[in-house]
């Protein structure tokens, strides 16, 4: 079992107060590259969830300056990177990422409270300049309300961040449902709001357990104001349907499927360093992963070589060791889609440069999936239509720059995309003509707090981070003095 000073309660949080779960019961939290039993969290549902809205709406109007706000988020900026390692070393035991990526998660979501504490002013009152129809016209942005916030096992501290930052700084009391497969970075955070911060009562709420029982309740509480939610387009447009009754504001940051674009003139040292970068972080689980290697015929072969030298490098194993730079897919599940996509491009056609056909895993640890090119994949292939979300890299040629878009763009999906090319002019015409919310100009990065991010088409409504990330949870209301 996992023993840490951020994790001495395993419970939900509810109206300032650890909470176990009404029935008494827990479920296991699992290191997914060993088996071992980290953990047995609170298995909370329908009732819990309620009392927690109900202990949110209580927290509403307790009149925090934005002063106060500004000094919660960067205490929770501080205490995160103070403990960076203690709680990156728990992410690493549920999640199973090397430990250098975990701490860096632990930074980047420390980002997210640093950068909505600088960017408040953007949510404060304005004034018009003007005076129409002889009044003094006063724009508020009030909290939106009572917040919901479920977030996935892939970023267990990243995406809580993403959500939480801005919720405090508009002043919206929260509700939070961390994925079951990876409570303890969630807790971890819990416990330093718990301790180090002075909220109000019932501001920030944590219920645990399984997924269906606690949104269903999430989704019919009309006392639920805004439901922000990431994780998979399919559970995102169940909860359009679930929630259309109380026309709840969604903001949905989903599934991905992220083309990575490489022009003859592109530095392909570069973009062989920013594709192994991107591609294999977090095991390929990352919604900004490039999911299609999209390469320009005459450089194919040099540019494939470039690459694979350098994932022949990746070291695979538990993210606790040393040298490790790839960790276990997250489950079973998640290692036999990968197979499934390797075994149906081979069905099509393809062929395996580097890396192999593994066979089903039947056990939900130790589901380590060496980093695997492909190249002769065609668009009619799985992997090319859907998200692998695992360390598959599909090459798929094309001719010119025309060819490049219309492959890039046949998708439903519309989140990151990357284009490689020393002819800027070109880079940002395929930018402007591909419709994905994220585009890489000769770099493999994905967000930051500083910039707004998120999808078009099928992957989501609303951005996070920057201005516009704190905008998803406030309500301008006009007054006009006359
Ligand atoms: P998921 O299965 O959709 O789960 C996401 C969250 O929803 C978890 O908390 C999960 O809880 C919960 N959930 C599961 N079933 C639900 C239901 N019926 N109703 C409401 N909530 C439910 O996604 P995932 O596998 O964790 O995450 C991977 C997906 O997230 C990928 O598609 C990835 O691209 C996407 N993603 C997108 C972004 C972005 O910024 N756009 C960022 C990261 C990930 P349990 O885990 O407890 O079941």
């Amino acid at each position: 079992m996992i023993d840490s000073p951020y994790l001495k309660e395993l419970n939900g949080y509810i109206d300032g107060a650890w909470v176990a779960a009404d029935s008494g019961k827990t479920f296991d939290v699992k290191n997914p590259a060993t088996g071992e039993l980290l953990a047995q969290v609170a298995a909370m549902g329908p009732d819990e969830t309620t009392r927690a809205i109900d202990a949110a709406e209580a927290a509403r109007f307790n009149g925090a300056s934005f002063e106060q706000r500004v000094e919660w988020l960067l205490a929770i900026d501080r205490e995160l990177r103070a403990g960076k390692e203690e709680i990156g070393r728990i992410l690493t035991m549920e999640h199973g990422k090397p430990l250098a990526e975990a701490i860096a998660e632990v930074e980047y979501a420390a980002g997210f409270f640093k950068d909505a504490a600088e960017n408040i002013d953007c949510i404060k009152p304005h004034t018009l300049d003007t005076k129409p129809r002889g009044c003094t016209w006063t724009v508020h942005y009030r909290p939106a309300g009572t917040v919901a916030l479920v977030t996935p096992w892939n970023f267990p501290i990243g995406m809580i961040a993403k959500k939480l930052a801005p919720a405090i700084a508009a002043n919206c009391p929260s509700v939070t449902k961390a994925s079951s497969k990876t409570p303890l970075s969630m807790i971890c955070l819990f416990s330093i709001l718990h301790e180090k911060l002075d909220l109000p009562k019932g501001f920030v709420n944590l219920v645990s357990g399984s997924a269906g029982p606690i949104s269903d309740t999430l989704c019919a509480d009309h006392r639920v104001a805004v439901l922000s939610f990431t994780g998979s387009t399919g559970i995102g447009v169940q909860l359009i349907d679930r929630t259309k009754d109380h026309c709840k504001r969604l903001a949905l940051e989903l599934g991905g499927n992220a083309p990575f674009i490489v022009f003859e003139d592109a530095d392909l040292d570069k973009a062989a360093d920013n594709l192994a970068a991107n591609k294999f972080r977090g095991g390929g689980q990352t919604c900004v992963c490039a999911n299609r290697v999209l390469v320009q015929k005459g450089v194919a072969d040099a540019f494939t070589e470039k690459f694979v030298e350098r994932v022949k490098k990746i070291k695979v194993g538990n993210g606790l060791d040393e040298g490790v730079t790839m960790g276990p897919l997250i489950d079973k599940n998640g290692f036999n889609k990968v197979r499934e996509h390797v075994q149906d491009a081979l069905d099509k056609g393809a062929t395996i440069v580097t890396g192999q056909l593994m066979p089903l895993a039947t056990e939900n640890f130790g589901c380590f999936y060496p980093p695997t090119v492909l190249r002769g994949v065609t668009p009619q292939a799985a992997c090319f239509r859907e998200e692998t979300f695992g360390p598959l890299a599909p090459i798929i040629e094309f001719e010119d720059e025309e060819e490049a878009i219309r492959l890039a763009n046949d998708t439903e999906f519309g989140l990151a995309s990357y284009v490689f090319s020393q002819d800027i002019d070109r880079a940002e015409r395929v930018a402007e003509r591909i419709h994905f919310g994220h585009c890489g100009i000769n770099t493999g990065t994905g967000p930051t707090p500083e910039a707004p991010f998120g999808g078009m088409l099928e992957s989501g409504w609303g951005r996070e981070g920057g201005t516009e990330g704190l905008h998803e949870f406030v309500e301008p209301q006009t007054i006009p003095h006359g």
